[in-house]
């Protein structure tokens, strides 16, 4: 969707605003958000495990060639491949969407990026866009599971849980083209949020690794649904995570469903937003049924609220 537009001889014979005028607006018929506005992006949130939203636009001249602004730039963070998507307004250009790690420090981070001409990769011009991440505090939560070999696994569970981590690293870092909807989500069920993203968890008393998700509640059986179109990249029953569902939706942005009741989808299986995938259920380690979604972006896990195109939830305390 946040791809180059099509070229043709008739369009490179306009001037390149023109050509971007007559692009946009053809475009826009199609109600395709090529370019995307201030609502089409997810919220910025500049701190660890949030989002930050970077202008490498045609304006920085030592950078960038602004004649050659129609080709989409390769940007990585911390060697992970970043989304970009068209810039709206007058002047044209690029924004890289940066996800940040939850274990991310404060300070200043950069993004590198690499110019690229329609004939390819212009190795000459890489550049480096320097932003802030702030400092940012999350509770702690502390759960009891009454199952001690979900906290403490025994010495066999080690090769199938290795096993899986892989399978869900290798996911994580899926990479294909944007999808062809819109870029924010809707929500995969509706229901309170019982434990928000990136808390300070402890099981049993025991640190574990921080919330990478959120949790919504919900009854067993409730459907669960794609929160935006995407590509089954992976599924299983997973040792800590239960039935699980890994959905790719382009540009690094992959989400993980959890502790489903029942799978209804299959790996390669492409799903429009809204289909169902499975349902809410309570397998893996869980304390009650709720729907368990992660989202990554650029390999790191972020707030999936920050990009739901409905956040009035964000009013509703956790419950448990
Ligand atoms: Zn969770």
């Amino acid at each position: 969707m946040y791809g180059k537009p099509e070229s043709s001889d008739s369009m490179k014979r306009l001037k390149p605003l023109r050509r971007f005028r007559l692009t946009f607006w053809f475009f826009s018929c199609l109600q395709l958000p090529l370019y995307a506005t201030s609502a089409d992006l997810p919220l910025e949130h500049a701190a660890p495990g949030g989002i930050v939203i970077v202008p490498i636009n045609a304006g920085n001249a030592q950078t960038h060639d602004a004649q050659k602004d129609e080709v989409e730039p390769l940007v990585h963070f911390y060697g992970n491949r970043v989304m970009v998507v068209r810039s709206s307004g007058t002047t044209p250009g690029w924004l890289a969407v940066v996800g940040i790690a939850r274990s991310a420090k404060p300070g200043t981070h950069s993004i590198d990026i690499q110019w690229r001409t329609p004939a390819g990769l212009n190795k000459k011009k890489t550049s480096k866009q320097p932003f802030e991440v702030q400092n940012k505090s999350y509770p702690e939560q502390h759960i009891e599971i009454k199952n001690k070999r979900l906290v403490n696994p025994e010495k066999r569970d080690m090769s199938r849980i290795s096993q899986e981590y892989r399978e869900m690293k290798r996911a994580f870092v899926h990479w294909s083209p944007a999808g062809k909807d819109a870029l924010k989500m809707d929500w995969p069920v509706r229901g309170p949020i019982s434990s928000p993203f990136g808390l300070t968890r402890f099981f049993n008393q025991q640190p574990r690794l921080p919330h990478s998700g959120i949790d919504i509640a919900a009854t067993e059986g409730t459907p669960v649904k794609a929160p935006k179109s995407g590509r089954v990249v992976a599924t299983g029953h997973y040792f800590f995570n239960g039935n699980t569902v890994i959905l790719d939706h382009g540009q690094g942005l992959v989400s993980m469903f959890c502790h489903l009741e029942r799978i209804d989808v299959g790996v390669t299986q492409v799903i429009k937003r809204a289909e169902q995938l499975g349902t809410v259920g309570q397998t893996g380690r869980a304390t009650g049924p709720h729907l368990h979604w992660s989202l990554n972006l650029n390999n790191v896990r972020i707030d999936p609220m920050l990009f739901l195109s409905d956040t009035l939830q964000l009013i509703e305390q956790p419950t448990r």
